[in-house]
């Protein structure tokens, strides 16, 4: 009899909402993706780069030129000192990215903080390494940090410690005080590292400043920072981003990486190599989503959600308190099912399925799709139990 890895592990809610979204053919504002379209300009180099003739293997480590540029990049924006040598690897996404460095660093037994709500691949990643995650609630409903209660828990099997700003399913934007809460904690914990979830990067809002683990030297000597390009130039399908930290921690990152991806697709690399020369693409980012977001906001002031606030990323939670008192799951499904608009449980995002009666609405879409949304979530109405087709999801 086989034994399961990861016994609890359940099929990830994206795939569970955009499947069900499909199966009623709604609105998909669940898995966090753009339904617009990504620029002509960079697929057009990808066509280049296959034409002449960039179609092998690329190094292991990423194409020396786009690790080059990346690097620089991270330089001018954050005064890193990274250099393409010793400090970034390419990945075939941040997901990968976020796996391969916990399981570069995780030793069976080891403690790993995780907050809550987390993206979802987190625990997974830790608890098929054998190491143990370690919960803490972002602290409802503005989901600051737990800081007093993380000081407490942390002991020398603490390994590491994950962060994600601009963070997923919230929008949460990490603070000053975060950072400095940071440095104190790696300063009296030396096994300690932070793994820092930043594929949101420039997706930050209302003026204010995305703090990179990159822009503090004493976190990055003990960090890995990952980043997607699917988020930076609407290409999630293409699976593509990077794992830039500390020299010592990206040599153990490395050892994983050459024998499970080895490389990375050559042709694309190529092609986001040239296009970063084109800084305007990321540059206008955080203005265009903010005001996606902006218009999604006063879309929803029609519906009986209420929103929570959102400082980055592709998302907004609503809580739903004035329409039912199901749960977030059942919610979700009702609202797809009813009134074909398909939203995110924010329950997924914690082990213990904790419930706020909140929803993940994606707004990184073309304003046809969030008005023909709002108009829907407009028409709901407050409804008792039971669900109307009884359906619930495994
Ligand atoms: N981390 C967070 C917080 C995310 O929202 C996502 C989804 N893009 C990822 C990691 C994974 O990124 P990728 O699609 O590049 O694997
Ligand atoms: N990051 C996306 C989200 O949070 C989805 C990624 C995925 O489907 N694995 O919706």
């Amino acid at each position: 009899m086989l034994q399961s890895k990861l016994p609890d592990t359940p099929t990830t809610i994206f795939t569970v909402m955009s499947q069900l979204a499909v199966k009623h053919n709604a609105i998909n504002l669940g898995q966090g993706f753009p339904d617009f379209a990504m620029s002509k300009e960079l697929t057009d180099l990808v066509n280049v780069a296959m034409q002449q003739g960039f179609n092998q293997y690329a190094h292991t480590n990423g194409l020396p030129q786009l690790r080059k540029k990346l690097c620089e990049k991270a330089n001018r924006l954050y005064g890193a000192e990274l250099n393409e040598e010793e400090n970034l690897v390419i990945t075939p996404g941040a997901t990968y990215a976020l796996y391969t460095a916990l399981t570069s660093l995780l030793h069976p037994g080891d403690e790993v903080i995780v907050f809550e709500p987390a993206y979802d691949s987190y625990t997974p990643n830790i608890i098929i390494n054998a190491a143990v995650p370690v919960y803490f609630s972002l602290q409802f409903p503005n989901f600051s940090y737990p800081w007093e209660a993380v000081k407490k828990a942390i002991n020398p099997r603490t390994k590491a410690i994950i962060i994600n700003s601009p963070h997923n399913p919230t929008g949460r934007i990490v603070t000053d005080e975060d950072i400095a809460v940071l440095h104190e904690l790696l300063a009296q914990h030396p096994q300690l590292v932070i793994i820092s979830d930043e594929v949101y990067e420039h997706l930050v809002f209302d003026n204010r400043k995305h703090l990179s683990v990159l822009a503090f030297p004493e976190l990055l000597k003990r960090s890995i920072a990952c980043y997607s390009f699917g988020k930076t130039y609407h290409c999630t399908g293409w699976k593509m981003g990077y794992a830039a930290g500390a020299k010592h921690l990206m040599d153990e990152f490395k050892k994983v990486h050459q024998y499970n991806a080895f490389s990375v697709n050559t042709p694309m690399q190529w092609a986001i190599a040239e296009y970063l020369d084109n800084a305007d693409a990321w540059k206008q980012l955080g203005a265009e989503m903010q005001a996606r977001r902006d218009l999604f906001q006063e879309l929803m002031l029609q519906t009986p959600f209420r929103a929570l606030p959102s400082g980055g990323s592709y998302f907004q939670c609503y809580s739903y308190e004035a329409i039912s008192n199901l749960s977030e799951r059942d919610f979700a499904v009702w609202l797809t099912e009813a009134y074909g608009v398909a939203a995110i449980p924010v329950s997924s995002f914690y082990h213990n399925g904790a419930d706020h009666q909140i929803v993940r609405f994606c707004f990184a879409k073309k304003e046809t799709t969030l008005r023909a949304a709002a108009q829907r979530l407009a028409a709901v109405q407050a409804k008792p139990h039971p669900i109307p087709h009884g359906t619930t999801i495994e």
